[in-house]
């Protein structure tokens, strides 16, 4: 059957423009004065996926990269027995280190939760008493530290030293490795070294300091949240209050924005910095903001978001241009061949997920998806075990570099998260933010609502949703109306519901009294979009980039007649092809350049998983010259957009 689908650009465009403020919160703070912070995430164990894009993709996590991982760590594990008084041969770890052990023990707590396995977790009892046999007599873990005789929290090493970057990700292992298991021990460990540092800062000899990689705020709220002690949110509330304040020397020549330290966090305009450490940064204050319900705190995470998300974003959601200090540069400073490293992008992930429980927009998880579905994803080879530090929007030759400084492992973690990122629910209703195929469990006030999502997402826009609530029951269901999408069609029980009921956040919203084995069909189209990046983007000019649905296109020139030039005719009549047979399964872009020639363009995320070939995401269309209007706010628009001017 087809459904009618039916316009929701004025809506989109009245979001766009309304997340667009500056110190004052226009329309929302009038219109509503009870923060979002209501809004809580689906437990990972609760969501099963079961679809043909995800289900894979996780697999191939569990099967190939879990196993490819445990030789990257050997050192980080050398590093906790030398600590715990062993005598060992090789090298330790370095400074950093030690949190891609702990990365990669938070993605087999996230393996576990999906796919129990006795063996794997009995491989991690063992690391986790190594961890807690580490750990020293106070609580402090940080095995570099200890073997290196350095002090704890070295105040004119902070900036160098990362231990609030590795409790960071020690704590989050242990809280995930507890809800997969039940099994206190690691948590036990990680709340002994986060005492460890409350005492040290915020004890009765305290001193003021911080990490200079952030990490360990949002680590903290996450503590905060899982075991309901203040003290964890007040370090890092604490944390985020020192910055700014001349408090921590540098060790060398770095600028005090590398580390969000330039100005105080209300002084803050823009997210700036190491994109990495910015990112956490900003996660870290949009988590204090969730938790509090503080107000500056909530102006600032969205003040870090516009600049972030409105004008400092790729097409495919990558962040941190720069090279020079790995940094985000000007507004619009995108250039092609930019830095953008895989964990700035798993930062931005977590980043949305947090604002999306601020604010509960659409949006949030608009950015979300976009970054999921391109930049986390081409991070990681589609075999699981290679992957890029940098993903650029053009390149050439270059082999993946399976850079184990930091990125690997951070990509896995982000990526076994997809259930947990799919939804979001309050007391009374549930929010679908990605259409993940797969059964869901929410636990409403009115009892567990079972939601079975039954989809060919990303490739069709068609979803069906059974929604199985225990007994019948008053609740809504907010389905995520995507910013590429301005022909969404709604069907309730085969019944088409119209005119489509889009809320102010861009969710249509269905909130009533729901019986058992009720049905919602929601049909989103996905034609393939040329798309224009903001006049400002200076690289961008007089290019265009394909997307479909939430999947931005790139060229191989293996798929190319080798490229490296490639212009676009100015008449697209692009079309979309599924194939099976290619880059694991994939729906690909095929037209015609403009001297005629057939063109087919693959996923950016499956970019450099064949031989080597050039690859580009912003190519030429002949005569392009498009309007400086129609962009209210927005950072990239469909080109069709040119056909409305006057
Ligand atoms: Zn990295």
């Amino acid at each position: 059957m087809t459904i009618r689908l039916v316009s929701v650009n004025l809506v989109l465009t009245w979001t766009l423009a309304a997340s667009c403020f500056g110190d004052e919160l226009p329309g929302r703070a009038a219109s509503e004065t009870a923060l979002r912070s209501e809004i809580r995430l689906v437990p990972l164990k609760q969501v099963r996926v079961e679809d043909g894009f995800w289900a894979p993709k996780l697999r191939t996590i569990k099967q190939r990269t879990i196993p490819h991982s445990w030789q990257y760590v050997e050192g980080e594990i050398r590093a906790l027995r030398r600590a715990a008084g062993e005598t060992v041969e090789g090298e330790p770890n370095g400074t950093w280190g030690e949190a891609n052990l702990y990365k990669v023990m938070e993605t087999v707590a996230y393996a576990l939760a999906l796919f129990p396995d006795a063996e794997l977790e009995k491989r991690m009892d063992e690391i986790v008493a190594r961890v807690a046999a580490a750990q020293r007599p106070d609580g402090y873990m940080h095995a570099y530290v200890t073997n290196a005789g350095k002090p704890p929290w070295d105040p004119a090493f902070l900036d160098g030293s990362h231990d609030g970057y590795v409790l960071g990700h020690m704590i989050e292992a242990a809280i995930e490795y507890y809800a997969a298991t039940g099994k206190p021990q690691f948590l036990d460990v990680a709340r002994k070294a986060a005492d460890q540092a409350h005492r040290h800062f915020l004890g009765p000899q305290g001193k003021p300091g911080f990490c200079g990689h952030a990490e360990l705020e949002m680590a903290l709220v996450e503590l905060y949240r899982a075991t309901d002690q203040q003290r964890y949110l007040d370090l890092a509330r604490a944390l985020i209050e020192w910055r700014g304040r001349g408090l921590v020397a540098p060790a060398g020549p770095t600028p005090r924005a590398y580390f969000q330290d330039a100005v105080p966090l209300r002084n803050q305009r823009t997210l700036e910095g190491h994109a990495v450490r910015a990112v956490f940064f900003a996660t870290g204050v949009a988590d204090v903001a969730v938790a509090r319900r503080e107000r500056d705190y909530r102006l600032v995470a969205n003040r870090f978001w516009d600049s972030t998300t409105m004008r400092r974003m790729t097409i495919t959601g990558s962040v941190g241009p720069r090279r020079e200090h790995e940094a985000f540069g000007e507004d619009y400073e995108l250039p092609l061949d930019g830095y953008y490293e895989s964990c700035a992008a798993c930062g931005l992930a977590d980043f949305a997920q947090r604002m999306f429980l601020l604010e509960g927009r659409a949006e949030c998880a608009d950015v979300l998806e976009r970054v999921l579905y391109n930049a986390v994803l081409h991070g990681i080879a589609l075999d699981g075990t290679s992957t890029y530090y940098q993903n650029p929007l053009c390149d050439h030759d270059r082999p993946r570099d399976n850079c184990w400084v930091c990125c690997p492992p951070n990509l896995s973690r982000t990526v076994l998260q997809i259930g947990r990122y799919a939804y979001g629910h309050t007391e009374h209703e549930v929010f679908v933010n990605l259409y993940v195929g797969g059964r869901c469990t929410v636990p409403l006030a009115a009892g567990p609502l079972q939601l079975d999502v039954q989809t060919d997402y990303p490739w069709q826009g068609k979803v069906r949703i059974d929604v199985s609530p225990e007994k019948p029951g008053s609740f809504a269901v907010n389905l995520r109306i995507p910013g590429w999408c301005d022909r969404a069609a709604l069907q309730l029980n085969g019944r088409p519901v119209e005119p489509l009921p889009v809320n102010d956040r861009g969710y249509a919203r269905l909130d009533r009294i729901w019986q058992p084995g009720e049905t919602i069909t929601l049909e989103l189209a996905m034609p393939v979009e040329r798309i224009l990046a903001h006049p400002n983007v200076r690289d961008c000019q007089g290019r265009v980039a394909l997307q479909r649905g939430p999947i931005v296109y790139g060229f191989e020139g293996l798929d190319n007649q080798g490229l490296p030039r490639i212009e676009l005719g100015a008449d697209p009549r692009d079309v979309a092809e599924y194939r099976p047979d290619l880059l694991g399964g994939v729906t690909v872009v095929r037209g015609h350049t403009a001297d005629g020639q057939a063109f087919t363009a693959v996923p950016f995320f499956a970019l450099a998983n064949r031989d080597k070939s050039w690859q580009k995401v912003w190519v030429a269309q002949r005569g392009l010259k498009p309007s400086s209007a129609w962009w209210e706010g927005r950072l990239y628009r469909p080109l069709r957009l040119e056909r409305l001017q006057p």
